[in-house]
Parts: structure tokens; sequence; C-alpha cells
């Protein structure tokens, strides 16, 4: 066997299942399409669930992929074990009810041993317990001797991810040779990593609904899955499968960065290893439209780049970097995977985002961890309560998993128990928080609809006459006729209402006959069913009525404006930030369309403008909108957006307004032109990397405008202002008169302050040599008061001030001694002191100044008229 780089191994395997007849599919994205039981793909079979199980036909009966995976199960083992990854590419060759087990099991073994030449006498078998036949193929037709047909239980050999197709396996094992270990048996050789697992082929021929039961399937199929890192760890004889050629490469570059050298310590090497899977992983997975979040998916991206974030620090390194090795990953894998170039700067981007959220965060969480760590050794305790890793992570943001390993790293354990406890306390409250937000929300109340699907005819018409009542509701139970001052759901068998989706609200209208009427308050769709969601206003209505349905159309029509104008916003926004904007949610109603798009940064009040112009200028040139039905192998091919991590059917729905192109199912105006005018109102951020605009259209402009005349109105009205055009002179002029006014006023009080400090020393009272100056002023605050005393404490004799002010309900003294007063044994804070306490207030300062508040004001005239004795008792 030859040394073969990994990218060759992708293409040796590919091309030798294409010459036994199979198709070669693309990866699928790692977000599963239109599968609900799995969060990421995990598998090569994954993506093709839908062929195994009949619900879509394959390109051909056989296909062969490379497929991007990730596996969170096997985190713990990343950087540990040489064969784990989170991150991998798993080659596969699938039969779609085509050959079976004999096919299977001989080309797998000629791509091994004759394709790659790998010595035979390396590698072991195993196979299921019960299953006799893949044994036979085995022995008699491979010619593999007897002893090295291992029969495994179901654990290890019978493959199956929560539902779906599965069945018995038989994998096949490399021998690594003495260097790893002793082979005294199988088990104990794979347990040392001696012996290592490179290809599993499953005969799946079961059906499983997750919970025990197994169907035989009609056509049985192969679903084989090799990892591409682990057949070229072993092709390439090295150790682990981080240092394969191509994720040696990324090692390296984090090494460099660290300034740490592999195989030096292993300790040091766990972490170059974890870095290295979590960088890769996190990149491909931004790179297929996953965002850092707190739930899902993104909640597992952020797991990931902040365990490589943190594994960073433990080497040492203290500032951002995984946004730079990003850049290695992307080059090593871009031939394979071209658009992780064509989305290099958006990837780094939301990586970089994050990582330095994180170093706040991290810093914040590990101080406080400390700190309850220290305190939990000076109690001699080991866990750390539950109470405290939820406060860490609830309100510092520090991931409960990070607590867990650094309290395990210091030999403390945490009390997971009280955490999911509180944690699950905390989804509770905000779960009802959100149902008391939303009201009582029909689509929680799952109504089975037993009636053919309802006929959707609102592309194209917005009223549709002697359309049948097929099924009326009332409190969630099937009702035969409602009467007036009900709330129902009525289904139709054909209607233009349109049904809640795609970020597009329903219509609002009436269904009616000659003598009843029922206002629709809004339409939703479940399985196929439009359910109008209304109340009868007038005489009843029964199942089997013939109605006429009436969308409310002005509404449809502003509701249309809104929708074609984010079609022709987010191409705006491509053209002026780039091609990595990409819708991530809308909400298009009658009033606005909101549209949030990735982007790393706020917009520019330029960009925004461009933007704003591009789509006027769709709108003036009266671009028509058409809507066009096709296969979706078409739509793709004319370059239509799709959305990320969207299901669509093999028939799509495309929208083509210029050389907007996009998948939409949502209604739309027939030409730019009845737009009439596109209006930004906010650009915002909502989450890392993801922003938000808010835009009105034709006659919300006209509102809007409205709106900003009335206010510009009533502000001249408030001034008295005739023309209103004068108005920004005009406030300017007054904020200037304003300020002059302030500055007179501020003047005048002083002159007054200083006459009524004239006056006071005039006729200053004088006991052993002091003069004694005190005065009541009420409507003073401290700093008032302060200013008054600082006119006294520079005079050339000795004088003590003392002044009570009121503010309200407050009170201060504020007490000044001159310098002479002060060699004379006056004493400011002793004064104020002792004034003050006959308030029942507090305060002191210096010899020279000093100010207390007083208790009740009541007594403030009691407190000033004890001035002179407290002197006396101070002056020598
Ligand atoms: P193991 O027991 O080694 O974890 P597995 O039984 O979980 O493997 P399968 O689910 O059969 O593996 O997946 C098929 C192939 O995918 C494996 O034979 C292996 O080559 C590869 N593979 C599985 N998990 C990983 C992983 N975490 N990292 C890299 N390759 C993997
Ligand atoms: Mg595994």
């Amino acid at each position: 066997m030859q040394w073969t780089g990994l990218n060759d191994l992708r293409e040796k395997y590919l091309s030798f299942f294409e010459s036994k007849n199979h198709t070669r599919m693309a990866s699928a994205s790692l977000v599963p399409q239109g599968d609900k039981s799995l969060l990421l793909i995990n598998s090569g079979m994954a993506p093709l669930k839908k062929f195994f199980l009949g619900q879509a036909t394959p390109p051909n009966k056989r296909v062969t992929t490379c497929q991007k995976c990730i596996r969170t199960p096997d985190i713990e083992s990343v950087g540990k074990t040489a064969r784990h990854g989170t991150y991998f590419e798993m080659l596969g060759n699938f039969s779609f009810g085509d050959y079976f087990k004999t096919e299977a099991i001989e080309w797998a073994w000629e791509f091994l041993t004759k394709t790659l030449e790998i010595p035979a006498d390396r590698l072991w078998i195993t196979i299921f317990e019960s299953d006799d036949e893949a044994e036979q193929i085995w022995e008699n037709h491979i010619g593999i001797p007897h002893d090295r047909i291992i029969r495994l239980g179901k654990k290890d050999n019978f493959w199956e991810h929560g539902s779906g197709p599965c069945g018995p396996c038989s994998e096949i094992h490399f021998d690594r040779g003495e260097a790893y270990g002793p082979f005294e048996s199988f088990e104990q050789a794979s347990d040392c990593d001696r012996v290592i697992e490179i290809w599993n082929l499953v005969f799946s021929q079961f059906d499983s609904d997750g919970e025990g039961h197994y169907a035989e399937m009609k056509n049985k199929n192969i679903d084989t899955g090799m990892g591409l890192e682990r057949l070229a760890c072993v092709m390439q004889g090295v150790d682990n499968i981080f240092e394969v050629d191509t994720v040696q490469n990324i090692m390296k570059h984090i090494s460099s960065i660290a300034g740490v050298e592999y195989k030096k310590d292993a300790k040091t090497d766990v972490s170059l290893r974890v870095i290295t899977d979590h960088i890769r992983s996190t990149t491909l997975m931004v790179g297929d439209g996953i965002l850092p979040s707190n739930e899902g998916r993104g909640y597992v991206l952020r797991r990931l780049l902040r365990r490589a974030a943190r594994h960073g620090r433990l080497l040492g390194v203290k500032r951002p970097f995984l946004t730079e090795v990003c850049d290695t990953v992307i080059n090593e894998n871009k031939g394979a995977y071209p658009e992780l170039a064509e989305k290099r700067d958006y990837i780094k981007k939301i990586i970089s985002v994050e990582e330095e959220a994180f170093a706040k965060t991290i810093d914040k969480g590990t101080e406080l961890l400390t700190g309850f760590i220290d305190t939990l050794k000076a109690e001699n305790k080991t866990v750390l309560s539950g109470d405290d890793a939820f406060k860490l992570s609830d309100t510092y943001g520090f991931p409960i998993d990070l607590t867990v390993e650094m309290c395990e790293e210091m030999g403390f354990t945490v009390d997971r128990d009280r955490f999911t406890e509180l944690a699950k306390e905390q989804r509770a409250r905000a779960k009802a928080d959100h149902a008391a937000k939303a009201g009582s929300s029909w689509a929680d109340n799952s109504i089975k609809v037993d009636a053919p699907k309802t006929v959707f005819t609102g592309y194209t018409s917005m009223n549709e006459e002697g359309v049948s009542v097929l099924a009326i509701y009332k409190d969630g139970a099937e009702i035969q006729t409602a009467v007036e001052g009900d709330d129902v759901v009525i289904v139709l068998d054909k209607t233009p209402f349109y049904a809640e989706s795609g970020g597009q609200v329903g219509d609002t209208g009436s269904i009616f006959t000659g003598s009843s009427v029922a206002a629709v308050e809004d339409t939703i769709k479940s399985e196929g069913h439009f359910l109008h969601i209304a109340s009868i206003t007038e005489g009843d209505l029964s199942k089997g009525d013939k109605v006429t349905a009436m969308v409310d159309k002005a509404r449809r029509n502003s509701i249309m404006r809104n929708h074609t104008s984010a079609h022709l916003l987010q191409n705006a926004l491509r053209k002026v930030l780039g091609d990595h904007v990409h819708q991530a949610g809308q909400l298009v109603n009658d009033k606005a369309c909101r549209f949030d798009f990735n982007h790393f940064s706020a917009m520019t009040e330029q960009e925004i403008a461009d933007v704003e112009q591009i789509v006027n200028a769709s709108i003036m040139a009266a671009i028509p909108v058409t809507m066009e039905e096709m296969p979706i192998e078409e739509a793709k091919k004319l370059g239509a957006m799709a959305l990320f991590g969207e299901k669509y059917g093999d028939t799509v729905r495309v929208v083509t307004a210029g050389d907007s192109i996009e998948f939409c199912g949502g209604t739309h105006v027939s030409n730019a032109a009845q737009i009439g005018l596109f209006k930004i109102v906010s650009e915002s951020s909502v989450a890392a990397g993801v922003r938000r605009i808010e835009a009105v259209t034709g006659s919300g402009v006209l509102e809007l405008l409205n709106g900003y005349k009335d206010t510009i109105n009533k502000a001249a009205k408030a001034i008295k202002l005739a023309n209103v055009t004068e108005l920004p002179e005009k406030c300017a002029a007054m904020a200037a008169e304003l300020k002059d006014k302030d500055k007179k006023l501020e003047s005048l009080t002083q002159q007054m302050a200083n006459a009524k400090a004239a006056a006071l020393f005039d006729n200053a009272k004088e006991v052993s040599g002091v003069k004694l100056v005190s005065a009541r002023m009420d409507g003073s605050a401290p700093d008032a008061l302060r200013k008054l005393g600082d006119s006294v404490k520079d005079r050339n004799e000795a004088m003590i001030a003392l002044f009570a002010g009121t503010n309200g309900e407050k009170g201060t003294f504020y007490c000044v001694c001159t310098k002479d007063a002060v060699s004379k044994g006056a004493n400011a804070g002793a004064i104020v002191r002792e004034i003050a306490a006959v308030t029942g207030g507090k305060g002191g300062g210096k010899p020279d100044s000093a100010m207390a508040g007083a208790g009740d004001i009541a007594k403030i005239d009691e407190a000033l008229a004890k001035f002179e004795s407290v002197v006396s008792g101070l002056i020598k």
C-alpha cells in the first residue's frame, strides 16, 4: 500500500464506485433538510433517508457520496482517541433496493485490497451475531479465514440512529501493528486503538419506529460508511486522524500561533487536537449557514467554538486566533467544498464576532468561578452548587459544559441535577411568558382535519364564489352549525385566503352567504388544510353551505407590496454589501416588511441610502414580477436564491423581479411599480452577525411622511412659527438664546447671593472677636450653599458662617470658617455636626468647611438658634 493524500483518497473512492455504475452526488448541507429527527447530518445515509423510505426517488438506484458529518456525541473522545472527530467526511456507497450484501462486501474488499492495496492480513471483519448470510459471504465468497470474522452483538453491529432504516452491519477493521500494543484478543486490540474500525457496511433491511419495533422493508438497501480521515490515517501510516496531511496543516498553524510544539506533552497535544477538530467543524457549520445561538444547531456551534477558544487559552494564546486558523481550514478544504472560499469573509467574520464576545465572557466567568472554588476550598467542599453554576450560565453566559470542565480540571464536581432543575424552571418561565404574549395560539391547537386538502386560488384571485364549507371547528371540536358570536375555524374546499407561511402573515377578510357573515381574522395552514380563524358576525353558518370567500383586498395589496419589496431589498443588499447576504428571517404584513439577514456590521448611512435607491429604481422602472412553478433542478440552474436549511419539494415556485430570483411561495404584486415607493425606517442588530431592516412601502411611505409632517407642524406650532421651513434656523436660534439666558440667570443668581451675603455680613454678630453669620435659604440645593459659603471662606477676618438650605424634603447645613477663625479654635466640622444633630442629621468635614444633612427639616430653625452657643464653646 502506498501513501495517498486525503483528497486523492476521496476521488479514488468516488470514481471506484462510479465504475460500478453508481451516480456521484455532492455532499448535502450539514443542516438536515426536511428531517426534524436530526440536529445535524451525522452520516452519509442521513440526507438520503427519503430515498430509503421511498418518499422520494433517487437519481439512480446506486449512489456514491462523500458527506460532511458532525457527531457531537463523540466530543469527549476528540483529541483523546486516535479516530474520533466531531467533524469528519464519510465516504459511502448506497443501494436503494438494488444490490445487497454480496456486492457490497465484494466491492468493499476490492476497493481496499486491490485499489488501495491494503494487505488482506491486516484486515479484520466483524458481523452481527445472527447474520450467517454475511459470514458465509466473507468466508466462502471472499475467502476470509474463519477466525478473522468476529461475531458481535447489537451494540456494535446493528446500525440505527433514532428511527428510520436500520439493520445488521459488518465492519472492516485495520490492524495497525505491534507499535500500538499487543494483540491478545480482538476486543483488547480495539480498546488500545491498535485495531481501528474503518468501514461499516450496513445491510439495511428494517424500518424502525424508534421504539423497538422493526418492520422488514420490501426493498432491501445497502448503506456504507467509511471515515475519510480514518482511511487516510491508515494509508499515511500516521498515529491519528489529526496527523493526516490536510488536517495536520491546520494543527501546524495552531502550533505556530501558540508556540507549542506537537508531541512534546500529552496534555497540550490534546488541546492542539481539540482545537484542530473544533475549528474544522465550526468553519464547515458556519459555511452551511448555521449561526451561533443558544439553542439547537446554533448552540452546538457556539459550544464547539467556545471550547476551541478555551483550549487556545490553555495553550497560552491570549488573543483571538480562531479566525486565522479558519483561513487554513478553508484553504485545505476549498478543493472539495469551493463554497467555503466564496464565503470566506463571512465565515471569518461570524467566527471572530463569537470569539471576541466569548473572550469577554470567559474573563468574567473565570474570575467568578475561581472565587466560588476558593470558597469551596476554604469550606473543605468539593462540589460546586447547581445554583452557582446556574448563576454563571444565566447571568454571565458562562456555559455549563465549561464550568464542569474547568471544575474537573481543578478536582471539583458540579451539582448538575440542581443546575438542570434550575435551567428547566427557567425554560418553563420563558415558555409561559411567551405563551402569554402570543395569546391563545391556534397553531398549538392541533386540529385534525378529515377532508381533502384545500385548493388555494389566492395567487390570482382574492374573491372566490360558490365554495363549500367542509368543516367548522369550535374550541377544537368539529360542529355542524356555528351561530352569531361563535369563534370558529372554518375549512373550505377552495380559498383565496393566503395562510401564514414564509414570514408572510395570513389573510383576513370575510366568508359569507346571502344571510350570514364570518369575519376572518387570520388564516393558517395545517397539513395542507387552510384554517380560517373567524367569528360569526351575522346569521349562522353550517357545514356544506356554499359561501363566498373574500380577502380584505386593500390589506392584501399592502402585504404584497411589502413582500415583493423584501425580495428587491435582499437583491439590493447583496449588491451593496456582498454575496454573503442571505435572508435569516422575515416578517411581511400590511404595515411593513421586516427583513433579517447575515451581515457582520452596522450599515452606514451611505449603504442604507444606496440600497434604498436601488430598490426604488426597480420600482420606478416598473419591472414586471413573474411567478412560475418549475422543477427544483431548473430553479437551481436559474440561480434562484433558496433559504438556508429550508425544505423544498421537487417542484418549487420561483418569483422573478428583474435580477432578483427567489424560491418563494408568497403572494406578490405583478409589477414593481405597484409598490409605489420604498423607504427604510430602521437598521439594527438582532444577534451576532444578523442585522434587521424595517421598511415601508406604498401608502405606508405616505403615512410615514404624514407622520413626519405632523411632528414638524406640531413643533412649529409649539414655538409659534408660521413658516415651517424656518424651523431648523429658528430652533438653532432658540437654543442659542436659551443658553445665553441661562448664563445671565446664573450670574444674576450669583449677584443676588452676594448681595444677600453682604447684607448678612453687615449684620454679623461678634462673639469673642469672631463674626458670626447664619441664614436659612429655602429652595437652595447643597451646591448653591457651597457657592455662598466659599465667598466667605477667603475673607480677611475672623468669621464663621452657617447656612441651612432646604430643597423639598431635604435639608442641608453648610458651615465655613475663615483662616483667622480657625486659628481662634473654630472648627466647621464640629459645628456642623453638633448643629445637624439637633435635627437628627449627620455630617462633618474639615475645620474650614463642612457639610451635613438635616434630619427633620422642621427643626432647622431650632438648630440654627444654637449656633452662637456652639461657637462659644469652641473659641478660645
Ligand atoms: P466508532 O465505534 O469508532 O466510534 P462508529 O461505529 O460510531 O465508529 P459508524 O457509525 O459505523 O462508526 O460510522 C461509519 C464510519 O465513519 C466509521 O467506520 C468510521 O470510519 C467513521 N467515523 C465514525 N465516527 C467518526 C468520528 N467521530 N470521527 C471520524 N470518523 C468517524
Ligand atoms: Mg461512534
